[in-house]
């Protein structure tokens, strides 16, 4: 029997995580954690009995408590709760899929116990990958990608001498305004933003494919996880989302993942890496799809991937300004508080505000974090 803990388990890839658990009897549930959302959670443990279920507010806590006063589960909340999980003794495998900085401390807290990381939480690696990757390899902790790109990768790596690498072929969708201009993204709304054309996944992250900030974080997740310089990434926009990413080798032979568009076979991947289990749905089918295209991405209309190569550029607690003012300026978009284009402005601003500290500790990076949060509400004092 395995046993995993989910961080983000009424998310996306939490919901995805708990369909593989459902068909493959050998998976167990110790642990869940979300946001606020009780009335999933409390379904969830009725289903799964975990041991340990986290909240993040107090109040939600309290509530989910009351809920479910008549199961073996215990209940707990915020940060401490978190690290509760990630230590757990009978944990294996921790699934990271919590959405921003958040996911730091308790995937360090896990790394230090031991215990495997199944990976979709890019925001962690993005700001802190200086910390986690050398910490991994020390405590010789697998990291498994569960980003379908990097699992493409990771996956096209089996076997290979990661040494003859030559490129990182990273592929993009294009997300919902492919082709468009930057004229034509001046009314853009949260709904337009929402929907993506092949991928169906949280709030954040499908806005983040709409500004290519997105694919901007999965560069800085490649170079952390694959130990790639930024130079050797290429993204490539391919919008059938068919091929998942490729890898280059140094006698021009490229490896590739393809496959339907479903995060399942991701996680599942990470979950019992390296055997591969069955798994049912859609298949590729070749005659159906016939053509498969590829295109340059347009870093002039959509600037979240060229900000992201000067944020790796900078260095140091760069790519936390990065992703921090990314994660507001979303977040304020969400509420319709800002103009979509006005997310790039935003990044844009910290970016130019920040001193750069060279190798952050936790601590720096959280202080960065904090002090991009108070620079975008000194520029918009009204959405305090
Ligand atoms: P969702 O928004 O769908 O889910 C986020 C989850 O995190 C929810 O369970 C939410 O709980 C929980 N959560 C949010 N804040 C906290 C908190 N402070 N404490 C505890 N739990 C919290 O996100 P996704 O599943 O789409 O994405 C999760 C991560 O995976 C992100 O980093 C994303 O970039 C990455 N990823 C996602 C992919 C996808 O297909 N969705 C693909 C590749 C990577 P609640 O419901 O209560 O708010």
């Amino acid at each position: 029997m395995k046993k995993i803990g989910i961080l983000g388990s009424t998310g996306s890839i939490g919901t995805q995580t708990l369909e593989i658990v459902r068909s493959n009897k050998d998976l167990q549930v110790s642990a869940l954690a979300a946001g606020q959302s009780v009335g999933r959670m409390e379904e969830q443990i009725r289903e799964f009995s975990p041991s340990i279920a986290v909240m993040w507010t107090e109040e939600a806590a309290n509530e989910l408590r009351i809920r479910v006063a008549d199961t073996k589960t215990k209940v707990l909340c915020g940060m401490e709760g978190l690290l509760e999980i990630a230590v757990m003794e009978e944990l294996e495998v921790l699934v990271t899929a919590i959405v921003g900085m958040i996911g730091i401390k308790p995937t360090i807290a896990a790394i230090e116990a031991g215990k495997t990381i199944a990976l979709a939480n890019k925001e962690t690696l993005v700001t802190a990958g200086h910390i986690i990757m050398p910490l991994a390899a020390q405590k010789k902790v697998a990291i498994l990608p569960v980003d379908s790109e990097h699992s493409a990768i990771f996956q096209s790596m089996h076997g290979e001498n990661i040494k003859r690498v030559s490129k990182i072929l990273l592929t993009a969708s294009g997300g919902p305004f492919r082709g468009k201009k930057r004229e034509e993204l001046e009314h853009i709304t949260v709904e337009d933003a929402l929907r993506h054309p092949n991928w169906s996944m949280g709030r954040k992250i499908t806005v983040d494919s709409s500004t290519l900030v997105n694919k901007g974080l999965e560069v800085i997740e490649a170079k952390w996880l694959f130990q790639v310089e930024p130079e050797k990434i290429q993204v490539i926009v391919h919008p059938q989302s068919i091929i998942h990413s490729m890898v280059e080798y140094a006698d021009g032979g490229i490896m590739a993942q393809l496959g339907m568009p479903d995060m399942k076979l991701p996680i599942q991947y990470a979950l019992f890496y390296p055997d591969r289990r069955p798994m049912e749905g859609k298949r590729v089918d070749f005659f159906a799809l016939s053509t498969l295209t590829f295109e340059k991405p347009d870093t002039d209309t959509f600037k979240g991937l060229s900000m992201a190569y000067e944020a790796i550029k900078a260095g140091g607690s760069m790519p936390t300004v990065y992703n921090a003012a990314n994660e507001k300026a979303v977040s304020l978009f969400l509420d319709r508080k800002i103009r979509f284009l006005e997310i790039y402005d935003l990044i844009e601003g910290a970016m130019a505000h920040h001193k750069v500290v060279a190798d952050p500790s936790v601590e720096e990076i959280l202080d960065a974090e904090a002090a991009v949060y108070e620079y975008i509400e000194s520029r918009y004092p009204h959405f305090r």
